[in-house]
């Protein structure tokens, strides 16, 4: 079973993803973290993010891997595990600069649809049913109002203990969303035959229940 569930910056995509896995008792993926693992890769090793071909140059040298550590996924560069390093703002805007580049969309594919081949799963992404999984058994388009997206964001990143603030996470996911939805490779949209799920006032259990409910109409 292919479940494919994308949406702009913290709709929730993540946790209600990772929760209906868990429901269904099948694994999910979450394909931001390639994305992030490759602009942190760049960053570390002195490869200029902000230049698509010197990362192009640079991939042929990468080789990202995902591996389950129960329900949790954890991403590997070169043997790296670098999944600790992925979460932070600035490797947020790293993954949205690397992955406007069409060579690394080219470059993560096959292994985002090796693994829905090998597993069923709940993808979450920006063009999971556009591009990635286009014959999914369903699609869903998370959304919710941009304010409510940031507190989220916000909340999240200061439990983890990061020195944010509030404008600043507002800032950085607009910019995300805009450059996401107007890059020419693979940009942020819902398919044609996504549901539309807007979570703006939903607590994450009713969320969860929402997507159940769609999940469990197509399958
Ligand atoms: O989902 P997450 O916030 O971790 O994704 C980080 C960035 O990676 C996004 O802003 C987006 O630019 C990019 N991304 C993407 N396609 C995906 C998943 C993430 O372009 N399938």
């Amino acid at each position: 079973m292919q479940i494919a569930i994308d949406g702009p910056v913290g709709a929730g995509k993540s946790t209600i993803a990772k929760e209906c896995a868990k429901r269904l008792g099948i694994v999910y993926m979450d394909t931001g973290a390639l994305y992030r693992a490759v602009g942190v890769w760049c960053e570390e090793n002195g490869v200029d993010a902000h230049s698509e071909e010197a990362v192009a140059a640079a991939l042929p040298g990468i080789s990202p891997e995902i591996q389950l550590s129960g329900r949790v996924q954890r991403v590997f560069i070169n043997g790296d595990d670098i999944t600790d390093r992925i979460r932070t703002p600035g490797a947020s805007m790293l993954a949205s600069k690397v992955s406007s580049y069409g060579s690394v969309r080219a470059f993560l594919l096959d292994l985002q649809r090796d693994f829905a081949a090998k597993n069923s799963v709940v993808m979450d992404g920006r063009d999971i049913g556009t591009v990635i999984l286009p014959n999914a058994d369903v699609k869903i388009f998370l959304s919710a109002d941009s304010k409510e997206r940031a507190k989220r964001r916000y909340n999240e990143l200061i439990a983890k203990g990061a020195d944010v603030n509030f404008d600043d996470v507002l800032a950085d996911l607009e910019k995300r969303d805009k450059d996401d939805s107007s890059r020419a490779c693979a940009p942020l949209k819902r398919a044609a035959d996504a549901v539309l799920l807007d979570t703006t006032g939903n607590t994450f259990i009713e969320s969860v229940d929402r997507v159940m409910e769609i999940i469990n109409s197509k399958r």
